[in-house]
């Protein structure tokens, strides 16, 4: 019998060993870390063996496969000791794709991959498909393929996932656009963090649709690079030949199954331009699976878009408050300042992953009329921005925060949380951090 040895007992790993163990795998889990009690819980009822708070390397050195949760970076000891002996290592969706012929969509880039994601489901469960997120989003792949398969799986895919893939294949694919994240797992190089996100292309065929953002510079320079053999379906907002999608008049056109498609950009619920490059992308993955025009204007005019990204929360004394807290890079923060109409009160900080802050500059420069640094050490962001808004302050607090920026802020501004940051310092995630701004502002 095979050994199947699964590093990291979340969602996907247990995923991965519940059908691995259905696929007759002797299986073994092994976690650094605590493992959550319903995950324990589940695994015992599995009867499948598990440990946590280490990996005992004579269980796990003697595995014939092992599916690598895409937490754990490439230079940790335990990997290296088993790619130095040889040891194929895989991810969850790689492991998965193996036991279904369902159709794959995957979408990934280094913004708008959850919302692009959870808008290419509504489309098409709206529709009437038989269609389930998976990826970072809800149930693992690997659990549904062996608990509860669906026709189609729409599935947000992470840099991380796409290091494990090799040998899976998309039917389609969109990549929304590249800008430099997470170089600490790339060997501070942009390249190898380029490599693995162009991986969503491998193995397509002339039969699978690429849907990709025309105008990111980066993409197009590596896309001439490769010989892609999938249809191509670029989208544009500058170029209108040879399009899929494109803008002319506020109006958006998707083109890409012989079907035009047009809508007024006003009409579409999902604000701002980088959510128009979203809503093109899903409507090109619609128009390909043949959903009709009028499901997708049904969805897109209905669809309100994901929690913490650009989420209005509520208008207090004429003060419009938004949580986009999950913008925790400064190209994210860029497109939410971009969409900004009013005077703007910013909540920067965090946990800062080597940002360079100065794309943002000219937008803060226009629009910010006071900065909250929120986070444990604010020197870097006093070091760019002090002298350039009329106010700056520091906060330790959410609670502190949104009474400063309250106090910075007049009828018809906006207090804009989107802190180009990751929350660790002061959070327990990004969600913990939207969810205490919209609890501090529900409390003005
Ligand atoms: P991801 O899953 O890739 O992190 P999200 O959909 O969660 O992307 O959005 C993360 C942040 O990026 C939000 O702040 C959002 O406003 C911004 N964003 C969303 N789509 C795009 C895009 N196409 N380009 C740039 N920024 C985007």
């Amino acid at each position: 019998m095979k050994r199947i040895v699964v590093l990291g007992a979340g969602e996907s790993g247990v995923g991965s060993a519940i059908l691995a163990q259905k696929q007759g795998f002797d299986v073994f889990v092994s976690d650094m870390s605590a493992i959550k009690d319903k995950y324990k819980d589940e695994l015992n009822r599995h009867a499948i063996s598990w440990e946590e708070g280490k990996h005992t390397e004579e269980l796990i050195l003697n595995a014939d496969e092992v599916i690598k949760s895409p937490g754990i970076p490439e230079t940790a000891p335990l990997i290296l000791k088993l790619k130095a002996k040889g040891t194929s290592i895989i991810s969850e969706i790689e492991f998965a794709g193996r036991y279904t012929n369902s159709k794959m969509v995957c979408i990934t880039g280094s913004n708008g991959k959850t919302t692009t994601t959870t808008l290419v489901h509504y489309i098409f469960s709206r529709a009437g498909l038989d269609a389930s997120l998976a990826g970072n989003i809800g149930f693992s792949l690997a659990r549904q393929v062996a608990e509860d398969p669906h026709d189609i799986y729409v599935i947000e895919l992470s840099s991380f996932q796409l290091d494990g893939m090799k040998e899976f294949k998309a039917d389609i694919a969109i990549l929304l656009n590249i800008t430099p994240d997470h170089l600490d797992r790339y060997d501070h190089c942009f390249q190898n963090y380029i490599d693995s996100k162009m991986r969503i292309v491998q193995n397509m065929t002339e039969n699978d649709h690429f849907i990709f953002w025309n105008d990111d510079p980066i993409l197009k320079k590596e896309i001439a690079k490769r010989d892609i053999k999938a249809q191509m379906h670029p989208f544009s907002i500058t170029e209108k030949d040879g399009m899929s999608a494109y803008s002319e008049n506020n109006k958006m056109i998707i083109n890409a199954n012989n079907t035009k498609f047009e809508m007024n950009i006003e009409d579409i619920l999902l604000k701002g331009q980088h959510n128009t490059y979203n809503s093109m992308s899903a409507g090109i993955a619609a128009q390909v699976q043949n959903i009709t025009n009028e499901s997708i204007r049904n969805a897109f005019s209905s669809f309100t878009g994901v929690e913490h990204r650009l989420e209005p929360v509520a208008k207090v004394r004429g003060v419009m408050f938004i949580n986009d807290s999950k913008a925790t890079n400064v190209n994210s923060c860029w497109y939410a300042l971009q969409c900004m109409t009013t005077p703007v009160v910013l909540i920067l900080g965090g946990k800062d992953k080597g940002n360079d802050y100065s794309e943002i500059v000219p937008f803060v420069k226009e629009k910010v009329k006071a900065i909250v640094c929120l986070g444990v050490d604010n020197s870097k962001l006093h070091s760019v921005f002090d002298g350039m808004v009329p106010n700056i302050a520091d906060a330790s607090s959410m609670q502190e925060a949104v009474e400063k920026c309250f106090a910075f802020s007049a009828k018809g501004d906006t207090v804009l949380l989107s802190p180009c940051c990751a929350s660790f310092d002061l959070f327990k995630s990004y969600e913990d951090r939207g969810a205490q701004f919209k609890d501090c502002v529900k409390n003005l």
